[in-house]
Order: structure tokens, then sequence, then C-alpha cells
């Protein structure tokens, strides 16, 4: 099937853009072909949007006129979850159960309908009388124009969770999905059509790296949202700068999983092969690095080592399924390159580090657990992106938290241990933007999603995320 791109309310076809190629995962066949955007295409697309923002067709409707209809647009998801979760695991292998039930679109839903009801909230700075004879008032408005681009680890949840924050703030949006997994973002245009949602608020455009820089560069665009790796969110920084627009970041991570000797290996095994392998482990928050203390090493790392090889890697639609394929050959080969390096260092692979038996289609790989490395080497500085962990050991408080915090990034980490003073020293020191404690991976609507350090800056998720599509307009009024 070939898509179009959305803008203005309408699908229109490409004026100068080429046809890229989306194909499966599990299975390598193509599914669909979708456009390439040019430059002109983007114009179109940031024209559309900004006629949308100046005209208030969107930013001055009431915040509960905007609520009600990303209500609309959350039922109308829902309605929709079964076909959308069908597309979303044929594009990127994942298992149907992960995105389906209990999943990537039902979290999808229920965050488009947090945005709604935060929408409503608009509480703030009070207004007041600073300077004798005049007062003054303080406006929460919306940015404007905003670029968003995601990341194929999540697409579908990763456009809602995008357009939720932006919408309820007021702002007008050009899309953009990652090149290889745009089809359910691109289902996403004919339910927004439904739901009221005025043409030209969301612009869907397909495309690659270019795609998107072209979106950054453009000046009528306020601000630029991206979720993607730390390299893109570098390089999205410096086109910035350039029409000094705002950056929101959600980039790479590399998340510490420290275990101390009271935790219970049941629980330890547990947590770290589901959150080791939960999405194939491209997952910014997976649990990447184990630092386990001195006298538990062995026996935590013997359970860890048993829970990843029960792991069930399938296709998407066979029952039980655990893990499906990584996302692409390229990406197969990266995470097959850190592995190969780390074993030509010296380290020891205690399972897997290669394909499964009997998935010469496909991209998959075994879950792997790796021993036997320093803390400088390159497996445990980098992100793999696969479903690939480490396993150091710590000697103490100090040493954890100082191993822990020892990478350049700082998304999500956690904690094992049945000592709730030890748990809250050590959240404490961590610098992550998540820590969990006796868990790994769970997230809410309500509660905030961001980096410290080289994973970004701005906060997905939570009301928190609303301000950051927000501006501050101070109006003073002489009373004379
Ligand atoms: P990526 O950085 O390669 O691409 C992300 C998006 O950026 C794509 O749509 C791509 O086309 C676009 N892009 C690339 N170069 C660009 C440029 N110069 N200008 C504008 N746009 C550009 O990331 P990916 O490989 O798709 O996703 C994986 C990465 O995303 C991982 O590093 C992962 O940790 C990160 N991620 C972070 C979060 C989070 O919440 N922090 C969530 C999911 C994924």
């Amino acid at each position: 099937m070939d898509y179009k791109l959305w803008i203005d309310g309408k699908w229109e076809d490409t004026q100068g853009g080429k046809m890229m190629e989306i194909e499966n995962s599990a299975t390598g066949e193509k599914i669909a072909r979708v456009v390439d955007a040019s430059r002109e295409d983007i114009d179109r697309a940031v024209q559309a949007a900004k006629r949308a923002f100046y005209d208030g067709r969107w930013s001055k409707k009431t915040p509960g006129e905007r609520s009600k209809i990303m209500w609309k647009l959350a039922d109308l998801i829902e309605a929709n979850a079964e076909a959308i979760a069908k597309l979303e695991s044929e594009n990127t292998g994942k298992p149907y159960a992960f995105v389906s039930l209990g999943g990537d679109i039902p979290f999808a839903v229920d965050n488009l309908r947090f945005f709604a009801s935060a929408a409503r909230d608009t509480h703030g700075s009070h207004a007041g009388e600073f300077m004798t004879g005049y007062t003054s008032m303080y406006r929460r408005e919306p940015v404007g124009v905003v670029g968003q681009i995601a990341p194929w680890n999540y697409p579908f949840m990763m456009a809602v969770w995008k357009i939720g924050p932006a919408l309820a703030a007021g702002c007008t949006i050009v899309l953009k999905p990652a090149p290889g997994t745009p089809l359910t973002t691109l289902m996403l245009a004919d339910l927004i059509k439904e739901s009221g949602i005025p043409d030209g608020v969301i612009n869907i455009i397909t495309g690659g790296n270019d795609a998107g820089q072209a979106i950054v560069e453009y000046p009528d665009v306020r601000m630029v949202s991206l979720t993607g790796s730390t390299a893109t969110g570098k390089k999205i920084m410096k086109t910035a700068a350039d029409t000094l627009k705002r950056v929101h970041l959600e980039l790479g991570g590399k998340a510490p999983f420290i275990v101390f000797d009271d935790a219970s290996p049941e629980l330890v095994a547990a947590k770290a092969s589901l959150a080791a392998v939960m999405n194939t482990g491209q997952d910014c928050t997976a649990a990447t690095r184990l630092y386990v203390e001195k006298s538990k090493v062995k026996v935590m790392q013997e359970a860890v080592v048993d829970a990843m090889k029960a792991v069930k890697v399938g296709l998407p639609f066979e029952d039980g399924v655990q893990m499906g394929p990584l996302i692409s050959g390229i990406q197969r080969e990266r995470v097959a390159g850190f592995v190969d390096r780390a074993k030509a260092q010296g380290a020891k692979i205690l399972t897997g580090g290669g394909v499964p038996k009997g998935f010469d289609k496909g991209y998959y790989y075994e879950p792997t657990v790796i021993s036997g490395v320093q803390q400088d080497w390159e497996i445990v500085q980098q992100e793999v992106f696969g479903p690939v962990v480490t396993v150091q050991e710590f000697t103490d408080e100090m040493d954890a938290i100082s191993k822990g915090n020892d990478v350049l990034y700082g998304l999500a980490a956690s904690v094992f241990t049945n000592d709730i003073g030890r748990a809250m020293r050590i959240s404490s020191a961590l610098e992550f933007g998540t820590v969990w404690i006796n868990d790994h991976l769970p997230l809410t609507s309500e509660t905030p999603h961001g980096g410290f350090k080289q994973s970004g800056f701005g906060k997905d998720l939570s009301a928190e995320a609303i301000g950051d599509y927000q501006i501050t307009k101070h109006v003073m009024i002489a009373q004379g």
C-alpha cells in the first residue's frame, strides 16, 4: 500500500519527494511505501500549522473545548485499538500481546485522556500589584507551531505522548514519525479528522533525517520536540540555535540496575530479565547495567542468566511470545558489533550473543548476559539498544552510586534492597530522571519522564509536559 502525507486535514501527494519502502521486522518483507517528504512538503505542512495557529481555531478554544475533542480522539483510538495494534506488530515485529491488551495502545489512550484532563487545570502564578499604580498578570500561552520528531521503538505511543501535551497547551503540530515505522502514526490521521480536531492542527509528514532537519531549520517552527538518540539531540540543538527555537529532548539511556545483598534473587531475576528484553531491549529505560553487591554476585548472576534463557522469543502473533526481533538489519549489526567487541576485549558471554536458532528471517538476536567487563569499556558506557545486559560487582553504597552514575546518560535507574534508608540515600544520589525501588520500567501518565545529563531535558508525561509547550507573558496595566 502507498501512503500520502497528511497536511491541512487532507491526504496530499508529495511535491518532489520520493517513496520509501517499509518492511516487517519479523520477516523482512516489504509491506508498504510512504513518502520521503521534500522541503516543499515540509513548507506546506508548516504553513498549514501556522494558519491553524494564528486564526485561533485551536489555540483560542477554551481548555474545556480542547479537552472534549481530545477525549473524543482517545475514544476513537480505543475503538480502533485492535487494528492499530495489529499494524504496529506487523511493522515492528513487537509481540502483539504487548501492543494490544495492557500494552502500548491502552497506555497511549490513557495518556491522551490524562492530557485532555490536564488541559483544564490552568493553575499558575497570581496577578497583583508589584509597582505602585500598576497591576501585573501572567498569561500562559501556547508556544506556537511545534515540530515533533519521533523514534521507531514505540511508534504509536511516542506519537501520542508528543501530541497530548502540545494539544493541551494549544499548539499546532508538524509530526514526523521515524523513517522505518510511520504506519500507525499515519493511521492516526483519519481519527484526528473524525475527532473534530480542526484541519491543520496536526500535520503528519513521513520521511528520513533530512525531512526532520528541514523541520528544525524552519523559522516558523517555534519549538522542536525530539525523542531519539543523544547524537540526534545534539545535532538538533545545534540546528535550532540558528533560529533560537526552543528544544525538548528525550534522548538515550543506559540504566543501572543496582542489587544489594538483601534483595530476593527471584525478584531480581524476574525484573532484570523483563526490563532487559522488553521491546527487545530497544527501550531508553531498559535495564542495561547490573551492579550486584560482591557477596551475592554468583547467585544473582545465575538467577538472571536462567531467566534470560527462559525468555520466549518468537513471531509477533504467536502465543506466549515475550520478545520479538530488533527493528532492522542495521540495528542487529549494531547490537552484534557491541557484543563482539566486548568479547574481543575479554568479556565472558554467559548466555546469548548471537542469532537464535530457527530465526533465519527477520532481525532476531538472543537475550544476552555479559560478565567480566570493566566500567570504562564501550559495552558499559554506550547505549546498545538491544536485549543485552552486563553484570559487575560493587563493594558498598558509595561504589554502587559511583558506578551507577558513571555514564553520560541519566534517564532511568533502579535499586533493589529491603533497607528503606539505603533506598532513599541511593535514589537521592543517583543522577537519573526516574529511579525505581524494587522494580524497573513502570511509568504512569501522571508522573514526569525525562532525562538528566546527556539523556536530554524537558519532560514527557505529567502536567509538567504541558508547561514545556507554553510560554509566559507578563501583561502590566497602568491603573491611571
Ligand atoms: P534517531 O535519533 O536515529 O531518530 C529519531 C528521529 O529523529 C527520527 O524520526 C529521525 O528521522 C529524526 N532525525 C534524525 N536526524 C535528524 C536531524 N538531523 N534533524 C531532525 N531530525 C532527525 O533515534 P531512533 O534510532 O529512531 O530511536 C532510538 C533512540 O531514541 C535511542 O537512543 C533511545 O534511547 C531514544 N529514545 C528515548 C526515549 C526517551 O523518552 N528519552 C524514548 C524512546 C527512545
